[in-house]
């Protein structure tokens, strides 16, 4: 289905923050339906190259993806990012990538079919994996996993503070009948919840938890941004878009030891195990501004983070 529009989140932001060479080597981690990666290549001159990567085969496989796949300067591989550097090497590129962008999280076409299961405003198989081809679905995690194992995902991915009465009540219920669909699930989740905070609907916080949980979305990511700095090329940028806080610490936290050459305290003097900075931040974090929220709400929580490597 292509029908679901999907507008790149800080465009401008990220272009500017890539401050891209023509003639450069450029990977965009998250290619999605391609809104960064069309601005990117267009940006590009003959001898410049864009290599994407995305889990999931409707993004590898969508019309956008064809389109570019045209160019001869434009490849697109279905993998984790978490791989990259495998990626880069096999193409020879280690240390002579110009730009890295991540822009975490899930699009709008994942959010909004049914079919994927990542949604509790429509009813669909309990699905929520990206690359549907690997790894337990959400339906069939929910089966089995104990409910202490479940409360910790709970609290840990979605900072939901009633996790304990979710998931004995997610265990109560799957003792009835197996929990299949992604309303099925809402309607547990919400019945289980004492109140509700304010413009959010109940099953937020757990739905996030879940499918962070079930794509190991954060350890792909503090490996893929170790792999993406190991890549660049020196003066080369690495732009992060994140869309909750517990992305955005580990960025950030990254990008703090990465120009301090290690995890330690500046009130300190340097020990003598630290290692070589390897980046330097550019400018502070960055929000879109309040037009492009109006105008696209996937952008409400994104905070952009801009490096260069050194
Ligand atoms: N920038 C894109 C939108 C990206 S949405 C655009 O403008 O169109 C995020 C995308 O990242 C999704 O398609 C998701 O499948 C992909 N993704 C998330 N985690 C990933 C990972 N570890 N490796 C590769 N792709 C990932």
């Amino acid at each position: 289905m292509e029908q679901q529009k999907h507008l790149p989140v800080m465009l401008d932001e990220a272009l500017q923050g890539l401050e891209i060479q023509p003639e450069g080597i450029y990977l965009d981690c998250t290619f999605g339906r391609g809104g960064h990666s069309k601005a990117i290549l267009d940006r590009l001159c003959g001898d410049g190259k864009l290599l994407a990567i995305d889990k999931d085969s409707e993004a590898v496989n969508s019309s956008v993806a064809m389109t570019l796949g045209k160019d001869s300067r434009f490849e697109i591989v279905q993998e984790s990012y978490a791989c990259l550097q495998q990626i880069v090497d096999k193409r020879g590129w280690n240390g002579k990538v110009m730009g890295i962008l991540m822009d975490l999280g899930v699009s709008s076409p994942q959010l909004d079919s049914a079919g994927r299961g990542f949604s509790f405003l429509h009813s669909g198989p309990l699905d929520m994996r990206m690359d549907t081809h690997k790894g337990l679905s959400a339906a069939d995690w929910l089966a089995n996993v104990k409910a202490s194992e479940l409360t910790e995902v709970l609290k840990l991915y979605g900072e939901e503070r009633f996790a304990r009465r979710i998931s004995y009540a997610i265990v109560a219920e799957r003792e009835q009948a197996p929990i299949v669909n992604t309303r099925q699930l809402a309607d547990i989740i919400t019945d289980a919840i004492p109140f509700r905070e304010k413009h959010k609907h109940p099953a937020t916080r757990s739905f996030q938890a879940i499918r962070i949980y079930i794509n190991h979305e954060l350890d792909d990511l503090r490996v893929g941004l170790q792999q993406a700095v190991n890549v660049l090329k020196i003066g080369g940028r690495l732009v992060v878009i994140s869309f909750h806080s517990l992305e955005d610490r580990i960025v950030k936290r990254f990008f703090r030891d990465e120009q301090r050459g290690g995890d330690f305290s500046k009130y300190l003097p340097i020990p003598t195990e630290a290692s070589e900075p390897r980046l330097t931040k550019i400018g502070k974090a960055i929000q879109p501004s309040t037009m492009e929220v109006e105008n696209n709400p996937r952008a409400r929580s994104s905070i952009m983070r801009v490096a260069e490597r050194i």
